[in-house]
């Protein structure tokens, strides 16, 4: 493969939390720069073209509802971490369970991922409803350590009030997605040049034999 820099890559992007913590309303505000209030509750699947740092991008975009059977046993759930290049995982700043509910999804992202030659997995944690700051329940630095504990990049918005906020949570993550790409290019070409010494090596012994 050449030129990952400049190729237009395809990106997929899974969106996780429990419910009613704004995950439609924030692909809704990244999309159409719009909020409407009520989003249903269908799972989606969403195409949109980005352009990040003067590269353009097609992001697919799941909306994926919360199942209680999210244990890294589920197939569903396997099959949803194995598409994904890269997860927002949303909780609400007002509701504490949809925060508690977040470790255990990174926990089977990482336990579903193939994360040989990841050096890190492309993960984002969203705090959203921050318009409600009078009823928060989560604080700022409680996401920011999980985040730091977790390797994973964290962010407060309000998908009601921002479209800004919301769009520096996917541009993020695509910078991410691109990062993680870069350096599993990277590790295969190490593990290239091992195996090729490997067999210099190996060639060498049976020569001295
Ligand atoms: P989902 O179940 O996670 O997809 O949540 P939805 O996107 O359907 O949103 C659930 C409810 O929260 C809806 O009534 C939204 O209008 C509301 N909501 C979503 N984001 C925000 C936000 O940033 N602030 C406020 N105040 N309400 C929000
Ligand atoms: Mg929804």
């Amino acid at each position: 493969m050449t030129g990952l820099y400049n190729q237009r890559v395809d990106a997929n992007v899974v969106v996780l939390g429990t419910d009613n913590v704004g995950k439609s309303a924030l692909i809704f505000r990244f999309l159409t720069r719009r909020f409407i209030g009520e989003y249903g509750d269908t799972e989606s699947l969403y195409t949109h073209n980005v352009v990040v740092e003067g590269r353009e991008q097609t992001l697919n975009i799941w909306d994926a509802p919360y199942s209680q059977d999210l244990s890294p046993v589920s197939l569903t759930c396997e099959k949803r971490v194995q598409w994904a290049d890269g997860f927002v995982l949303v909780y609400s700043i007002c509701d504490r369970a949809s925060f508690n509910a977040v470790p255990r999804l990174i926990q089977t992202i990482k336990s579903n991922k193939d994360i040989l030659g990841y050096e890190k997995i492309p993960i984002v944690i969203v705090g959203n409803k921050r318009d409600l700051h009078h009823r928060r329940t989560v604080l700022s630095e409680e996401g920011r350590l999980l985040a730091l504990s977790a390797d994973c990049q964290f962010y407060e918005v309000s998908a009601a009030e921002n479209y800004h906020s919301v769009l520096v949570v996917f541009h993020g993550l695509v910078d991410r997605i691109r990062e993680s790409r870069m350096s599993v290019k990277k590790l295969a070409g190490i593990k290239g040049i091992v195996k090729s010494m490997s067999a210099v090596f190996a060639r060498r012994r049976t020569d001295s034999l």
